[in-house]
Order: structure tokens, then sequence, then C-alpha cells
């Protein structure tokens, strides 16, 4: 029997990039999944390679900015496939731009998705597992919720409040068997990466490969961080070996940031 037979996750942003990658790793330790995000297409793709792992998928549409789409959304999984215990909050967006450069509309929009947004899925399904007495949320971070950087203010900070978030629930729910903990990786090798070496190539002239090379310089190990590392560790939160983790803003970026 698979680690996490019986088990049913849902996966926000689980149509590509880590949230695919997360989706499937949940998939081949045995879980039913479901996935969510706002393009119909791509969540259908992945709820076929889930379905050829052997477990059941699911896909709903939903931005998580939006209460009454999370609210939609947690009630049609719960009809699909069964009640998460598995909750997975990788949806989010990223933007750079110096202070005086932050629009407003960025910084709403980066906090409305990436802490507001995890704040709704969390609310909606949390209880469900208090109720299970059984449960495990992984929120998905970043390096950039430990430290700050330039021109990421707004990220910054919605992934700091991420990592609030994570914490408080956590010391909420500890006696209860569930464990909240957030991973925080380094620049990871998706599309979002394209966009920073675009955002690079932009700004200083430089062409796609060197500015790619900057991104990876931000590693000791020279190298970007891959979807299936992040979906591994997200994957061994979810274990019964990782019971005693919880309320942890873990960092993978190859040894860059040690706190
Ligand atoms: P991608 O841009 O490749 O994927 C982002 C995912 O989030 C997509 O599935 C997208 O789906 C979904 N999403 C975005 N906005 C919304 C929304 N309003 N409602 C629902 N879903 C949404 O990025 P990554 O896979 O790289 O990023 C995934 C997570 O990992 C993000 O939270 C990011 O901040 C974090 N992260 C990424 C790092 C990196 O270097 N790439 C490093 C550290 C953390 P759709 O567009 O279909 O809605």
């Amino acid at each position: 029997m698979s680690e996490l037979s019986g088990r049913i996750a849902l996966v926000t942003g689980g149509g590509r990039g880590i949230g695919r990658a997360i989706a499937l790793s949940l998939a081949q330790a045995g879980a039913d999944v479901a996935v969510s995000g706002r393009n119909a297409d791509v969540l259908e793709e992945t709820v076929g390679a889930i379905r050829a792992t052997g477990r059941r998928a699911t896909a709903v549409v939903c931005d998580v900015s939006e209460r009454s789409q999370v609210d939609a959304m947690v009630a049609q999984v719960k009809k699909d496939v069964g009640d998460p215990l598995i909750l997975v909050n990788n949806a989010g967006i990223a933007g750079s731009a110096k202070l005086s450069e932050t629009t407003d509309d960025m910084w709403e929009a980066m906090l409305r998705v990436n802490a507001t947004g995890a704040f709704y899925c969390m609310r909606a399904v949390v209880p469900m597992m208090v109720e299970a007495k059984w449960g495990r949320v992984v929120n998905v971070a970043s390096i950039a919720a430990r430290a700050g950087a330039p021109y990421i203010a707004a990220y910054a900070a919605s992934k700091h409040a991420m990592l609030g978030l994570t914490r408080a629930v956590a010391a909420e729910v500890a006696a209860r068997g569930v464990t909240v903990n957030a991973v925080c990786p380094g620049y990871v090798d998706t599309e979002m990466t394209d966009r920073s070496a675009a955002f690079i190539t932009v700004r200083t002239g430089r062409d796609d490969k060197e500015a790619r090379k900057i991104l990876e310089g931000f590693s000791p190990q020279k190298r970007l961080m891959t979807a299936d590392e992040v979906a591994g560790l997200a994957t061994y939160l979810c274990s019964e070996a990782a019971r005693g983790i919880n309320g942890q803003g873990l960092v993978l970026d190859g040894g860059a940031f040690q706190g």
C-alpha cells in the first residue's frame, strides 16, 4: 500500500509548473488529487497525467483570490472526490519592480493571490482536517518568505504573509493531528523563472542565457532548483514520517540561505 493511499489532495495552481509536479508526486504516492487554476485546458492535461498513475483526479476552475470561487471549488472537490485532507496552496504570481515603481495594482494583486488566496483555501479546508483528526497543509512560499531582496517588495511581503499564516495556523491545530508547513524554494526552473529572466534582459540588455546565469548564481550550487525537487519535499511533508514537522518554512535553495 502506498504512503498516501486513501488520501485526497487539493493542489491550487496544479495545472503547470511546481503545482503540476506536486500533484503528480502526490498521485504517485497514492493520493487522489484535485487540481485547480484559472485555465481549464492545462488542468485537464494534468488530470489525464494523474489518472495515468491509476489515481482518481478532478479539475476545478478557480481564481483563488475570489472567496466565492474558493468556496465553490472546495464544494466541487468534496462532491467529485471527497474531503481534501491534504491542501497544497501553490497558486501564485510574481513580479519585480523598484519600490518607487511598485503600483497599487501590483501590490494588491500579489497580496490577494499569494496571501489572501491561501487564507481563503485554508479557512475552507482546515476545519475538515480538524474534524478528521488528520491533515496536511503545504504552502508553497518562497525564499522571499524568509529573506528580502531588491525589487520584490510586493512579492516578499505576500510570501512573508503566507509564512506568518502558516505559523499561526500550525500553532492553532498542532494538537489535532494536522500539520501546516511552508516550502521556501529559491529560483525554480518554471515559466515564472522564465519571466524573471525576461525582466533581467529588459532591464539590463543582457541576453537570455546571461540572465539565466544570474538567476542560477543565486544558489551556491549554480543551478535552478527543479519542480520535482519541490514536489519531493512537499510530498514528504504529507507523510507520516513528517508528522513532527509543523509550522516550518523549509528552504530549498542549494544552501544560499542559512537561518
Ligand atoms: P507558474 O507561473 O509556472 O505557475 C503558477 C501557477 O499558479 C499556475 O498553475 C497558475 O495557473 C496558478 N495561478 C496563478 N494565479 C492564480 C489565481 N489567481 N488563481 C488560481 N491559480 C492561479 O509558477 P511556478 O510553478 O514557478 O510557481 C508556483 C508557486 O511557487 C508560486 O506560488 C510561486 O510564487 C512559488 N515559487 C516559485 C519559484 C520559482 O522560481 N519559479 C520560487 C519560489 C516559489 P493559471 O494561470 O491557470 O491560473
